[in-house]
């Protein structure tokens, strides 16, 4: 008989979001009348920027065109891309990123997995808790964690992240190898300072270590103090890679284009003790498991940073921005400490003793829907994260409701 990943056998079901489903299902069926509002979900709802549209379709009528039909493209990406990138994204950061140093992908969720493939078994790994659950995961997959105990894998080392450090853990004690670092936060909507992140990179530096930096959400940054890139911190080049993606800035959630940047001065070292390029070793890992993103949906992602796709992505931005000042100023308003919300489309409720009492109250008396904090962790319980990604006018009437339920 063929023998399965044993590891995977270690990875606690997440119930959280069948228990939502089913309470959602539950409610629905005592109140049938009952409009249920979903602020519970991390998708977008705003539709493709139309330049995004339109250069998606032009690309495909090229493709249906004998002259100017594509095939494989280049496993990287394609250089209008990645320059496109380097030049918007990375023109200020303190070193420079090359288009060689861009790698186009069909997603960051699936790059934080698959980067784990170019590193070593036996390092040690910290994340953070709260946590966007995919850092923990993939780590127990590939087998760099014990058995979950108490909701915590023995050999991870775990963060906390609480309101007295704003969400923004310190540096171990201990070194470790990598660290997963996301600013602005999913779930917690925290962000980062510059002297934060430069805290971080001199850990890293000091230590040897590698910072995993999902940027996924750093649109949503209006704060100009800060950071939008982990490369604006000196050094960072020589011990991160940071991660990006068009899904929550241009609502590519389902065309799928993302990309991670692993500059050639960050290295890694092999049992010899020689260093090797990370860069080197992700291109050869991509080049053989990966076949590239389709020209049009990289045609549509160099859209977003034309002048007219630009424009319509801060609208879509700032859309959600506005339901996330309204959300965290409602709750305030109610007496309830957050987090998030300004530089992101996060908010981060203190829900009291249980997360589930608040999720329930809400669901049942305003027939909303959030996300328990459990959800991301042992740190999370206290808490609910209430997400902007809803149309203005579903929001507002959801805030209507929770200020009756809750006033
Ligand atoms: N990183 C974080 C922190 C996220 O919250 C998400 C999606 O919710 C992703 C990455 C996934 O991004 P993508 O759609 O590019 O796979």
């Amino acid at each position: 008989m063929i023998r399965i990943n044993e590891h995977y056998r270690k990875l606690t079901a997440s119930y959280l979001f069948v228990q939502i489903a089913e309470l959602v299902k539950e409610h629905q069926k005592a109140r049938p009348d009952a409009d249920i509002i979903e602020l519970g979900i991390g998708d977008v709802t705003l539709p493709l920027p139309p330049a995004c549209v339109e250069a998606m379709r032009n690309a495909t009528d090229e493709m249906g065109r004998q002259e100017q039909f594509r095939g494989y493209g280049p496993e990287q990406g394609y250089p209008f891309l990645r320059k496109t990138i380097a030049q918007h994204d990375y023109r200020n950061t303190k070193a420079p990123i090359s288009p060689d140093e861009i790698f186009i992908s069909d997603g960051t969720k699936c790059d934080i997995a698959n980067f784990l493939d170019i590193l070593g078994i036996r390092n040690t790994v910290a994340v953070p808790d709260p946590v966007y659950p995919v850092y923990v995961d993939t780590n127990v997959m590939v087998g760099r964690t014990g058995e979950s105990h108490d909701g915590r894998y023995q050999g991870l080392h775990y963060l906390d992240g609480t309101p007295e450090n704003g969400f923004v853990p310190e540096p171990p004690e201990e070194p470790v190898d990598i660290v997963y670092l996301c600013f602005p936060n999913n779930p917690t909507g925290a962000t980062a300072t510059r002297a934060q992140l430069a805290h971080w990179v001199d850990y890293a530096r000091s230590t040897k270590a590698l910072i995993l930096f999902d940027a996924a959400y750093e649109r949503f940054i209006t704060d100009p103090a800060i950071p939008h890139s982990i490369y604006e911190i000196d050094g960072a080049e020589t011990c991160a890679v940071e991660f990006r993606s068009f899904s929550k800035t241009a609502g590519f959630t389902g065309m799928r284009c993302a990309f991670t940047v692993v500059p050639e001065a960050c290295k890694g070292i092999t049992e010899e003790g020689e260093e090797h390029s990370l860069r080197a070793l992700w291109s050869r890992r991509q080049g053989t498991k990966f076949n590239g993103v389709a020209y049009p949906v990289q045609r549509a992602a160099e859209a977003a940073y034309s002048p007219e796709g630009s424009r319509q992505v801060a609208e879509r931005i700032d859309s959600y921005l506005a339901n996330a000042a309204t959300i965290r100023r409602t709750m305030e308003n109610l007496g309830y400490r957050c987090t998030g919300g300004d530089n992101s489309p996060y908010v981060w409720v203190e829900a009291g003793d249980d997360s589930w009492q608040l999720f329930r109250q809400l669901l049942n008396e305003a027939s909303v829907v959030t996300t328990p904090g459990t959800g991301f962790g042992l740190r999370g319980e206290g808490f609910i994260r209430i997400s902007a990604f809803n149309h203005h006018e579903r929001v507002e009437k959801a805030l209507e409701r929770i200020h009756s339920a809750l006033a």
